[in-house]
């Protein structure tokens, strides 16, 4: 079973069950829509983030690598 427990834009976590509506970080994810992520979603590490003509790569040193959509 998969569930975002952190924010990948800020790094706090978000409540079980993944991101709510009224869970603090509407902002961030308003923000993702324009931004790569920070943070990996799974273990809150920083990750190494790339913008690329088509979008973004992101790593996370565990996790792999994560792109849009
Ligand atoms: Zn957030
Ligand atoms: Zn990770």
């Amino acid at each position: 079973m998969e569930t975002t427990t952190y924010c990948d834009r800020c790094g706090e976590p978000v409540a079980s069950g993944g991101p709510a509506p009224g869970d603090g970080h509407e902002t961030c994810r308003t923000a993702r829509a324009m931004e790569p992520p920070r943070y990996c979603a799974r273990c809150r590490r920083r990750m190494i983030v790339q913008v690329t003509p088509l979008g973004w790569t992101a790593r996370c040193s565990r996790h792999g690598e994560f792109t849009p959509g």
